[in-house]
């Protein structure tokens, strides 16, 4: 049973991410390390009463479309109310609309423990928060007057509309249309696939946020404009009126998060009866512009879905170690956690399980590291102006892929590894660990896949402050090394050494790929693009699990770390390879493709 880690949380926040330094800022000064710690404890109080007892239903009974309606699984109506009701849905939404303007690093925190419990019910309001951050920020006083306060209250939820058949990845493909109508409303027309929470019977309301496309827009991306589109059209005092033209055609049949229902939603196809074709929508932000207002949108979403794949790693994670500790088979050499001799071992006194448990513990930790750090970025971003502030954004800007896709990854590796310590008991439903795999591997592909994320990351990344700003961090990181080898401290092994080759190998890779963006030579730099993230990842999470281990002083961190540093983090000079000399290799086989 998933018991939220709220201690390690607590430590990795505080410790390795600079939880104090945003406390001390700005809009943050009232707030102390004890409630942060209270928020925590709380939430992970909801989520053992509350969520966890209902997570394996919505697996298995999923969300049911029928003539047009989205019914969520038994019980789940009334555990989103109940959340609602406890304030978690306002834990970062802004003062002025009730909400209760927490720091993003902790608004992840909880969302991490949310997402243990059930990355398909988490999933939802995730996208509620993306859409009251892109309100907040670029729509009118009137739309914000109208729709804030309930969805940062949860009474009504948000969506995110941009995936069409023939866009995906490419948005510049989206020919969903609006046509501005006399009043100074659009009228929305077209399809969209894939939608998240897209109907449901959570809420009364739900607000989609969606991106059309103008008569007169110019081609691609600098063509796209976004549109609230509400399910039911709201008066001006706030109550839900008509139905607006737009319904859920189906919902899909998925490998994971079964209770999350992923809709195909048609705008303005006239079945709505009484009402003339056109889904009515509102302008948000300016006309030609809805990529950037949708982009403040789903960098939140990004971090958000790094964070997915942290809490799945986490409760795979427990869950295998809980059964390792009961399984027993074979007699393991020199058991030292079992005083029966002759009896079976339990599985997890063999040497090869306790090395994938460790694998799945600290690449856990590692990841945890990463995107907290991300979210302590998008804070101090927020309480800080100037160049202050600008170092901040690019940082924010520089680990959001990392905390996506890196974190993602993770999430897939550790719980396919659950399911490995598990055996064949992995592989049957009931056991509960398959759940996690299934549940993990959309995480890689959704909010932007990984691949795209490695992209953004070396294009558009790397080259901050003319590529000053990555070279800066790998110092930072750098130092915390250096730190952990004047320590001396004994328990560290090898931990120094390897961590600062792994970020030799990091900064060798860095500055080949700046050069080669600068020489155009643009296929070799995307063709290492994913092999640097993951790079990336390791050499910063093992930098990270340093800085933590040091900090706290206490043998447990010291030997994880350690442990990451000298099994895991060899896999650094293999991946700088890739990306130095891979693309000869992968021009000279692609006519293999053919
Ligand atoms: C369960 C689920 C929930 C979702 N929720 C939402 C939602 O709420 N709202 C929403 O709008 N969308 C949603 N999506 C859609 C999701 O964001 C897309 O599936 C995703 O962006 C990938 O697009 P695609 O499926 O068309 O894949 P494609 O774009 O066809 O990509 C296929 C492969 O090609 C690679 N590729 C594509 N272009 C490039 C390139 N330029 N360079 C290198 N590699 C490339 C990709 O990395 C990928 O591996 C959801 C999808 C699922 C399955």
């Amino acid at each position: 049973m998933y018991e939220a880690p709220v201690g390690e949380i607590g430590f990795t926040l505080k410790a390795v991410a600079g939880l104090g330094q945003v406390l001390g800022k700005g809009r943050f000064t009232e707030l102390s390390e004890d409630v942060v710690e209270a928020v925590l404890t709380e939430a992970g109080r909801f989520c053992a009463e509350e969520m966890v007892p209902l997570a394996a239903v919505g697996d298995q009974k999923g969300a049911v479309f029928h003539d047009g309606r989205v019914t969520t699984p038994p019980g789940w109506k009334d555990l989103y109310r109940r959340w609602c009701e406890g304030g978690w849905n306002a834990v970062a939404g802004p003062a002025e609309f009730g909400g209760q303007d927490l720091p993003a690093m902790v608004a992840t925190a909880v969302l991490e423990i949310w997402n243990s419990a059930s990355m398909g019910f988490a999933v939802g309001p995730t996208l509620t928060f993306g859409a009251v951050e892109a309100l907040e920020k670029h729509a009118s006083a009137e739309l914000r007057a109208k729709y804030l306060a309930k969805l940062v209250s949860g009474e009504w939820m948000g969506t995110m509309n941009l995936t069409e058949p023939q866009a995906g990845s490419d948005l510049g493909a989206l020919r969903t249309r609006a046509e501005p109508a006399a009043d100074g409303t659009y009228r929305i027309f077209g399809q969209k696939i894939f939608i998240t929470y897209g109907e449901h019977d959570f809420t009364d309301n739900i607000v989609h946020m969606v991106l059309a496309r103008l008569p007169d827009a110019p081609a691609g991306t600098r063509g796209i404009s976004l549109f609230l589109v509400p399910k039911f059209l709201v008066d001006d005092d706030g109550k839900i009126g008509a139905r607006n033209d737009v319904v859920c055609a189906g919902i899909e049949h998925k490998v994971g998060i079964h209770a999350s229902p992923t809709c195909t939603m048609l705008y303005g196809d006239g079945s709505i009866e009484g009402r003339e074709p056109g889904a009515v929508g509102w302008l948000v932000g300016e006309e030609n512009k809805g990529l950037a207002c949708m982009f403040t949108m789903m960098n939140n979403a990004r971090l958000a879905v790094g964070i997915q794949g942290v809490a799945v790693a986490e409760a795979a994670y427990q869950k295998a170690r809980s059964y390792a500790a009961e399984r027993r088979q074979g007699r393991a050499p020199g058991d030292k956690m079992d005083g029966h001799k002759g009896e079976m071992s339990p599985i997890i006194a063999h040497p090869d399980v306790k090395r994938t448990l460790l694998t799945m513990k600290t690449l856990t930790g590692a990841a945890r590291a990463i995107a907290y750090s991300c979210a302590h970025a998008i804070d101090m971003g927020g309480v800080t102006e100037g160049e202050e502030q600008r170092h901040w954004q690019e940082r924010a800007g520089l680990l959001t892929p990392v905390a996506k896709a890196f974190s993602t990854d993770v999430g897939v590796e550790v719980a396919s590894l659950g399911v490995q310590v598990h055996g064949g008991m992995g592989f049957i439903e009931e056991t509960g660990a398959a759940r996690f795999y299934r549940d993990a591997r959309i995480a890689p592909i959704y909010e932007g896949t990984n691949g795209i994320q490695a992209i953004d990351l070396v294009t558009r990344k790397l080259p901050l402050s003319d590529g000053g700003h990555v070279i800066g961090y790998i110092g930072e990181l750098q130092a915390d090394v250096e730190a952990l080898r004047e320590s001396n401290l004994p328990g560290f092994g090898e931990t120094a050494d390897r961590l600062a080759s792994a970020l030799a190998d990091l900064d060798l890779a860095t500055r080949f790929l700046q050069q080669a963006q600068a020489d155009g030579r643009t296929e070799e730099a995307l063709a290492g693009a994913t092999p640097y993230l993951r790079l990336f990842g390791l050499a910063a999470g093992g930098a990270l699990l340093a800085r933590g281990a040091l900090a706290n002083g206490e043998t447990r961190p010291m030997a994880l770390c350690r442990f990451f540093a000298e099994n895991l983090v060899g896999e650094c000079a293999a991946l700088r390879d890739r990306v130095v000399s891979g693309w000869a290799s992968i021009e000279a086989a692609e006519a293999a493709l053919l």
